[in-house]
């Protein structure tokens, strides 16, 4: 793997492979003057693509054999690397140990040994039905990769957030080249020295790059590009991606209503709301972002959350060593800005030196208020309250469709009645975070929470090309001259009545299903 300080930055000296006049290997049509073309020429990574698309087209990153090995060597990287990651992730925003073991190492191992367990079985030709025609033949899905993948991450969790769609374009058998977020600049640093002495260097890249970097590398042409970010990001990205017609998944955030009812143990709602909202100091895309709940259930409510946040970080959560910080000095002043908000009735203080905000609760909130129009992404637990469920449902689905709604109550009823009267990304009853635990559930989101899913097979899946495929027979000529031309009358009764579908309620099908 190669990182992206080998390259050279925009508008310095290009990377061999890439010079003005050569054909490089992703050329529509032998490097005629194309759309491409045009975009790429004199651009810093053209090389690096040129030089990945023509390891996969080697045909190196297929093998089952090839793919396990570098898997396995992800693996390495985890527990070799452990002890750097939590030093990473602490330096860069005071991510807990607790915090970082879990979802940067134990989630993303659970990925790969999922991953390697089933490898084999997923890999395999899918077997389909066939009609009368093909009976003979064979029919069925081939699990190509897609070729060169890129796959830009977020900082909140910067390593599951890179590693979980590279065990999947792994698995996969592409080429993939990893963009780190440049906003946790000692993750990045460790992930750019350290994992390229893990994997296969002539298949694997990791670019460090800011905006204006990612840019021009958006410029090439890759097969799939997989992103995590905001929605508003997540436009430049289609976009550039639109002009190679380049398939995207988006793993996008938004606002995350919580709705909590009247009928539910008040304690044991607290401590999973506290706990989903203040984990990495709330900088978690599927955060409970809100909750909605009657005005009676908030006064409950209120004090269970002060005892729940004083339970987990202590008087002064400011000196908790499992209370993290905000990321940069522009995330925090954003942040800060939405505590003007409605009325602070736990928490509020604040402290720009350390990025310090302290569990807040937020009430008599408008949905006017600046803090009810974007995602929070930091440690503000929000209240708006509702007259009952019905209006709960109205709020939700009045907005964008978010990551994940919730649904906190002791009538499985009510839980089943926001699953079904609201659409989004996930859904969680009676607690926070914890569908995300589960490499069976799809992740992503809908609507402007994203576009895609992925996590255990459906991160193979998403990096897959599910290719369908007929081998016929040589022979058996005399059955194919009936669709040949000179047609018939005659012909085309016989291909009508081989096309039709079965009778599936004759009485007879009835009777033997
Ligand atoms: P971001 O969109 O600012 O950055 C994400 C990545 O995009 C970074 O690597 C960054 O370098 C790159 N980037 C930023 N601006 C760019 C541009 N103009 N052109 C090209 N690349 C650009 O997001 P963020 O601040 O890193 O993360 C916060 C957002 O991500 C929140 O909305 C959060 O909900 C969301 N998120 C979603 C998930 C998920 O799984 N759905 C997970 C984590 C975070």
């Amino acid at each position: 793997m190669e990182t992206g300080s080998v390259f050279p930055q925009p508008g310095t000296q290009q990377p061999p492979g890439n010079r003005a006049g050569e054909t490089r290997e992703d050329d529509d049509g032998g490097g005629k003057g194309t759309v491409e073309d045009d975009a790429t020429s004199g651009n810093p990574y053209a090389g690096l693509v040129s030089r990945l698309r023509a390891a996969w087209l080697s045909g190196k990153t297929r093998p089952l054999e090839y793919r396990v090995a570098q898997l396995e060597a992800l693996g390495r990287f985890l527990d070799e690397k452990k002890q750097d990651i939590l030093e990473a992730t602490a330096l860069d925003m005071s991510k807990p140990p607790f915090e970082a073991e879990y979802t940067e190492i134990l989630l993303s191992k659970n990925e790969l040994h999922e991953t390697l367990n089933n490898l084999p079985h997923w890999m395999k030709d899918e077997h389909v039905d066939r009609n009368l025609v093909t009976r003979l033949d064979s029919a069925f899905i081939r699990k190509d990769p897609y070729g060169v993948v890129l796959i830009i991450a977020s900082w909140n969790y910067p390593i599951h957030l890179f590693l979980v769609p590279l065990i999947g374009a792994i698995a996969a058998g592409n080429c993939v080249v990893v963009k780190p977020s440049e906003m946790t600049k000692n993750t990045e640093k460790l992930i750019a020295e350290a994992l390229p002495s893990y994997v296969d260097k002539d298949c694997f890249a990791v670019v460090t790059a800011g905006v204006q970097e990612t840019t021009r590398l958006l410029e090439n042409k890759f097969d799939f590009i997989f992103f995590t970010g905001n929605p508003s990001v997540g436009r430049i990205i289609m976009t550039a991606a639109a002009k190679h017609l380049t398939p995207v998944t988006l793993e996008l955030g938004g606002k995350n209503p919580c709705y909590v009812s009247d009928h539910c143990d008040v304690q044991n709602v607290a401590r999973r709301v506290a706990w989903g909202r203040f984990f990495n100091a709330g900088q978690t895309c599927i955060a409970p972002d809100y909750l909605l709940c009657s005005l009676e259930m908030q006064e409950k409510l209120l004090p269970a959350l002060r005892e729940a946040i004083t339970e987990f970080y202590g008087p002064n959560p400011r000196e908790s060593p499992d209370f993290g910080r905000i990321v940069g000095d522009k995330h925090f002043q954003r942040v800060q800005a939405l505590l003007r908000s409605g009325r602070v009735a736990i928490g509020g203080q604040t402290d720009e030196k350390e990025r310090y905000i302290a569990p807040t609760v937020l009430v008599d909130l408008q949905p006017s208020d600046l803090i009810m129009q974007e995602e929070i992404f930091g440690p503000i637990l929000s209240i708006v309250t509702v007259a009952n469920m019905d209006e709960a449902i109205d709020f939700i689905n009045s907005r964008e469709r978010p990551l994940v709604v919730y649904a906190f109550s002791s009538d499985d009823k009510v839980v089943n009645q926001v699953l079904e009267r609201t659409s989004s990304g996930g859904f969680c009853g009676n607690d926070t975070l914890m569908h995300v635990t589960l490499t069976s559930l799809p992740f992503g989101g809908i609507g402007n929470s994203g576009l895609g899913k992925y996590h255990g097979k459906f991160t193979f899946d998403t990096f897959t090309h599910h290719r369908g495929c007929l081998h016929r027979g040589m022979g058996r000529e005399a059955l194919n001259t009936l669709r040949y031309p000179p047609y018939s009358q005659q012909k085309l009764g016989i291909v009508r009545a081989a096309c039709e579908p079965p009778d599936l309620f004759s009485s007879a099908n009835v009777a033997t299903r």
